[in-house]
Parts: C-alpha cells; structure tokens; sequence
C-alpha cells in the first residue's frame, strides 16, 4: 500500500512554515473547473467525498487528525454489514444497492478482499410490515431477496436454532465490508491520482460570515479554499457545538469475536451469513468466522453517550454476559466458545438514524456530513457521490438528510 501522506508542491513549504510565529497561509492548488475543497475527516464518508469530488475534477484535500479509518473512528474496526433490507426506506435500500458496485470495483483493485459476498439473513419473530415492505422495495429495484419460512431456515441455517422465529430474509448478494481496509485502500488509492491528504488536525471554525474562507490546523497553519466539507463523524458535535452539539449522539458500542471449535466449518463463511436477529426490535448482528477473525456478535441497542476522545474503550463484562446469553439462546454450540477479542466503538446517531448531508446553516459554502448511526459505512460510495453533487450544485438537499430534520431526542426509526 503506497504512503498515505503526500504533500503536492504547493503544501512543501506548510510543516516548515507551521514553525513560524505567524501561522503560515497554504492554498489547497490552483482553481479546478470545481474549485478547491477541503474535506476534513477520513473516514468512509469523507473519502468517499474526496474521492467523487477528485473524480469531477476539482482539487481536494483530505485532513484527518489520527489519520484514515485508525482505530477510534466510526470508521475503524474489521466488518461492516452490507444489506439492501431497510423496511419502507428505499432510499437506503437503493444507496446500498448503488454502492455495493463501488464496493467490488475497490475490491478488485485491493490485494486483499474488501468484500465478502457472505450473504445476509435477517430473522424476524413474525411477519411483521418490515418484511413485506423490504421486500416490496427488493422487487422494485431488483434485489434477489428470498423470503424464507421457518422449516426452510433451520435446514439451510442448521447452526442457528430459530425457535420462535417465523420469518427469514436471505440476500445472498450482499455481505461483509472489510472497514479499516475499504477505506485505507480508497485513500491510498486516491493519493496517486492527485488526491491530497495530511494527517493534521482542524480546529472548530468560526462561525460568522457568509463564508469560511480557511480552516487552521491545531498548530496554527491557515488553509484555504472555496468549500468545505466537515465528515468528522462522531467528533461534529465538537466541530460545531451549538449546531450539532445536541444533534448527534455518539453511543457506546461493543463488539465481541469467539473463536469456533477447530474443524467446525458451520461458523465459516459459505456456511454462516451475516446475520441479524430482529428479536422484536431489540437486534443482535454479527458474521461468520471473517478471514479467521472469529465469529462476530454486536447488540445493536444504544449504548450509554461516549466521548470519542476520552471515552473508556475498555470492553464490559455485562456487555459480554449479554451476548453470550443470546449466543446459547441461538448459536449454542458457541456459548461457551473462547472470546477471541472485543472493541468499543461508538456510533454517531442522528435523532431518527436518518444521515446528515446538508449545508451549514449561515456559512454557505461548508457542508456537514455525517450521523451514520450505525449504518452508514456501507452507503459511503454513494454519500461521497450526493455530497459532491450537492457542492457542485448539481442536485437538491434531500429532506431526510438535511438539518432541518435533525431532532434533539433520540427517537431511532431508520433499522
Ligand atoms: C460497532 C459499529 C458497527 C457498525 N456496523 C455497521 C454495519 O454493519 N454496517 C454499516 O453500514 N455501518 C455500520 N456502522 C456505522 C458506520 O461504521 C459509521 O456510520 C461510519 O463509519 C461513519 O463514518 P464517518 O466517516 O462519518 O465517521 P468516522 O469514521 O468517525 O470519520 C471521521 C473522521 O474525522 C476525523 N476528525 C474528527 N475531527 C477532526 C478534526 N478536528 N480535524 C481533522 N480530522 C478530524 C476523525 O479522526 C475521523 O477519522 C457501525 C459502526 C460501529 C461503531
């Protein structure tokens, strides 16, 4: 994988210069047909921003404090389910569809896989509207979802004992996202073609005027441009406190991997999906035994508010007794399997789990772009497309992605 950091000739002089009492001005290059832009964050959805936007020929410079997908992001960690079931939400049903060809196309250029066409079932106590709608939507867009009774889950599924489950949805077109490699790989990807990218970290701008005019790095350094993105994820209530302070609410998550017993091939994938247990809207998720990771498991319910710089990462041993209690409800044969590793993450929830992607209020020229809310990774090819269409005028603010819709209370209805 080639460096991620790169300086063109017009930022050479920036770390020198930073050393100087007066903060240094650096241009992000000279005029492209779509103006100069800086994106602040690498995660998906900031590098998919710079990249749809290098693609429309405009120059762009990705800054990122700890640097693409490192291990405190939204975007860090191994897998990312990628699945076009979204109940009534064909918007995201179709984002997901859109993107998964973004997705291959990566995955070709990689050396090592970005996505495993693992399949994904989603298993439901009963018939409820959300499988019929995400159904409806599958037929609309010509998603091949095969709807699965009960007798067909537990000969297809045997490892998973489906008791009291009537209803399966099985996408055998969708599957596994390798995170922290998806977006590394896009980033690296993007340097060589003329893509800009610095591991510095942006200060909160001032929020008066028309318009930002420059960005300043911690150490003092001024960066201009025409336009901004802010992709900070998590860290956007910082970036804009009165704005986003209490829009988007970074949660607490845990995610815990078991080894399988040697020569049980039934947690592999080819034999275990993705899968999430709708569990009357309580889920749980997970995924077979990933390029020999263990099998994963996560609750999907809202953790307690973190701080994504401070907050503690260390894994809880009630958040593991809660998982092994659903693994011997229905993967037994891996309750009482070793764990093999576990990770706090947090989500970047919005008040509904609708994303944001919308310019800021009084400063015209800086999109914010962000509230994943634990689903979002894998739409980042087609966020990165909405987002550069947006900054070049070519499109509409869609009302569920834009800040006027963005609540103070949490009331999750996107799953
Ligand atoms: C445990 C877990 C499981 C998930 N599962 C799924 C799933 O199965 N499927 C799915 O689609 N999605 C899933 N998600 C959601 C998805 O991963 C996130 O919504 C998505 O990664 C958010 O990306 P982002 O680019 O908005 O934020 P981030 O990845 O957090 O990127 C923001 C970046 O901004 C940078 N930054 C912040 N402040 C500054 C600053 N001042 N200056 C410079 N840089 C800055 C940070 O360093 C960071 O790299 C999951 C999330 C978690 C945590």
């Amino acid at each position: 994988m080639p460096r991620l950091t790169r300086r063109s000739a017009l930022f050479a002089g920036a770390a020198a210069a930073s050393a100087l009492a007066a903060p240094a001005i650096v241009r992000a290059g000279s005029l492209g047909s779509n103006g100069r832009t800086i994106v602040v964050g690498a995660g998906v959805f900031g590098a998919w921003t710079a990249e749809h936007l290098m693609r429309g020929g405009g120059k762009v410079l990705l800054p990122d404090a700890w640097g693409p997908a490192h291990a405190r992001a939204s975007s860090g960690g191994e897998s990312r389910m990628t699945r076009g079931s979204y109940g009534p939400d064909e918007i995201y049903a179709r984002m997901a569809w859109e993107s998964l060809e973004e997705w291959k196309l990566l995955s070709a250029k990689a050396g090592l896989p970005i996505f495993h066409e693992t399949g994904v079932l989603f298993f439901f106590p009963k018939v409820e509207p959300y499988v019929e709608q995400s159904l409806e939507v599958h037929r609309r867009l010509g998603l091949p979802t095969e709807r699965l009774a009960h007798s067909d889950l537990r000969s297809r599924f045997p490892m998973i004992d489906f008791t009291g489950i009537e209803v399966g949805l099985y996408e055998p077109r969708f599957g596994a996202l390798m995170a922290r490699r998806a977006v590394q790989t896009l980033v690296a990807d993007y340097i060589p073609r003329g893509g800009l990218y610095e591991q510095a970290m942006i200060v909160p701008p001032l929020e008066n005027g028309e318009r930002l005019g420059h960005v300043v790095t911690r150490e003092g350094r001024r960066i201009e441009a025409d336009q901004f993105v802010f992709a900070c994820g998590p860290w956007l209530p910082k970036i804009f406190p009165s704005l986003l302070g209490r829009r988007i609410f970074p949660t607490r998550q845990e995610v815990f991997f078991f080894a399988p017993e040697s020569g049980d091939d039934s947690f592999r994938p080819g034999h275990l999906p993705g899968w999430a247990d709708f569990n009357d809207g309580d889920i749980y998720y997970g995924f077979p035994d990933l390029e020999g990771r263990g099998f994963k498991i996560a609750h999907d319910a809202h953790g307690a508010a973190i701080d994504p710089d401070t907050g503690d990462r260390t894994p809880s041993s009630q958040a593991l007794a809660d998982v092994r209690m659903f693994m011997a409800r229905r993967f037994p044969a891996l309750a009482a399997r070793p764990l093999s590793e576990a990770r706090v993450c947090q989500y970047e929830n919005s008040s509904n789990g609708d994303l944001l992607i919308d310019f800021h209020p009084t400063l015209k020229n800086v999109l914010l772009l962000g509230g994943g809310s634990g689903h979002g990774f894998k739409h980042g090819p087609a966020v990165g497309r909405h987002a550069a269409a947006l900054l070049r005028s070519a499109r509409q603010v869609e009302p569920r992605f834009s800040l006027a819709t963005k609540g103070e209370r949490q009331a999750r209805d996107v799953h």
